[in-house]
């Protein structure tokens, strides 16, 4: 029996060499600026079944249009 652990995050996907679904282990594959790339490994085999891209809490938040500086008006006149 191969060693467990129960933390698994993600769950299964068909593998095409197992031709089954397999439970899949991430595996970090790029650090991003806006997050971290993983890549889906088939626990069985190893084979890639997919990546997916990981952004932090910290990013999650949608940037928001960045507020523009509004000169006063009216008070100065040429
Ligand atoms: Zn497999």
């Amino acid at each position: 029996m191969p060693q467990q652990f129960g933390d698994f995050t993600a769950s299964e996907l068909y593998c095409p060499k197992c031709k089954r679904s397999q439970p899949v282990r991430e595996k970090l594959l790029l650090v991003l600026p806006r997050g971290e790339l993983y890549e889906f490994l088939c626990s069985q085999c190893a084979t890639s079944l997919g990546e997916r891209e990981i952004t932090g809490p910290a990013l999650a938040a949608r940037s928001a249009p960045l507020p523009r500086a509004r000169k006063p008006r009216g008070l100065l006149r040429g």
